[in-house]
């Protein structure tokens, strides 16, 4: 693929001229598995990164004209999609862009998708400064979350001031999420005991913001209560940042309380973490975390296809299960098989 490639042309211009249509097909090209469109997408994303890059460089603040990354978490029906829509509705009320992006460990597995969906959010997905992006449709979570960390650097491209990264907290995808965002944002409902079981411990540790949702009517007790335990909690985790210390706050994203002050305390958190310089080292992180996903993506492909791998893997598979051979052993056999062939192709 040449640099100056038609359709990558096409989509850089649009891009950066904040065509939706263009940042669409965009993140539909980073999504793509065919080996010409991948490396098409490889060469718009330099492209895209280098003009954001340059705009940052431009502003006052290093990365100020970047988009405030936020990544959203929170159990089935703790209201994801209503949050969304509230705060969107809000930040685009005040002149934002805000674009809205999912990743929905279902869809990979099951093929159904429980998140991003427009008809979730109906004004939001009606709203000229608002672009919603359901869930890559498959793939493996690696997959989906690469595809995700691209699509962000596009909605950036793209002029987004905001964007939301949305995931419910199912496997692994949250901590997926939690490595590609400014700030990590976990919503939970003001219920107790069996329905916060659905919330892994590990996950309130990453969290910058731990918002309780539905705090309105006859729920606001509970909320309370919930808000008293998280703040807690929280006061026993170790210190992440210099700058910011993770804080309990309630919302009902029914009625609109408390959604502009919990706006103002996400930016309260970006300022701070700008000035001093967090954020930045945060970014620069996580674009290793970005590179090691490609790479295991990568060789988990190669590994795959490799002919022995191939012809063996479902015996293995077998053996392992019914206990006739240790799954190190078998892990070793295929590994041995594929590092020779690695090394007699030198
Ligand atoms: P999601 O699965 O996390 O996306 O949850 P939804 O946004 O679909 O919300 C689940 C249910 O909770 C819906 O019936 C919403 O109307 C309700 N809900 C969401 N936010 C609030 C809130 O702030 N207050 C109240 N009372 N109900 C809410």
């Amino acid at each position: 693929i040449a640099e100056d490639d038609k359709t990558v042309n096409r989509l850089y211009k649009g891009l950066v001229d904040k065509k939706r249509s263009c940042l669409a097909e965009a993140i539909t090209l980073v999504e793509s598995s065919h080996p010409r469109k991948k490396a098409q997408a490889q060469i718009l994303l330099a492209q895209v990164l280098k003009y954001c890059q340059k705009k940052a460089k431009h502003s006052l603040h290093s990365s100020s004209s970047l988009s405030f990354r936020i990544g959203l978490s929170g159990p089935p029906g703790a209201g994801k999609s209503t949050f969304i829509e509230a705060m969107g509705k809000y930040l685009t009320d005040k002149g934002k862009k805000v674009a809205v992006l999912a990743v929905d460990p279902s869809s990979s597995t099951t093929g159904g998708s429980l998140l991003g969906d427009k008809t979730r959010m109906p004004q939001l997905s009606c709203d000229m400064n608002a672009y919603i992006r359901p869930s890559p449709a498959s793939g493996t979570l690696g997959g989906v979350t690469r595809n995700t960390n691209e699509a962000i650097v596009l909605c950036e491209g793209a002029g987004y001031d905001v964007v939301l990264v949305e995931t419910v907290g199912v496997g692994q995808s949250e901590f997926a999420v939690a490595h590609m965002v400014d700030l990590f944002c976990l919503l939970i409902p003001p219920a107790g005991g069996d329905e916060l079981q659905g919330i892994k411990k590990g996950i309130v540790e990453v969290a910058d913001l731990v918002v309780i949702n539905k705090s309105d009517g006859d729920l606001v007790p509970a909320a309370r209560r919930i808000q008293a335990e998280y703040t807690s909690a929280l006061k026993l985790l170790r210190k992440r940042s210099k700058v910011w210390s993770p804080k309990v706050t309630r919302i009902s994203s029914l009625t609109k309380e408390g959604v502009p002050e919990l706006w103002d305390m996400m930016m309260s958190y970006h300022d701070a973490m700008l000035t001093s310089g967090e954020m930045e080292h945060k970014r620069e992180k996580q674009h290793k975390i970005w590179m090691w996903n490609h790479i295991k993506e990568n060789i988990m492909d190669l590994f795959k296809q490799h002919p022995f791998v191939k012809s063996q893997i479902a015996d293995l598979e077998y053996k392992v299960s019914l206990g006739a051979i240790t799954p190190g052993l078998a892990a070793d056999i295929l590994m041995n098989a594929f590092i020779k062939d690695m090394n007699n192709s030198k």
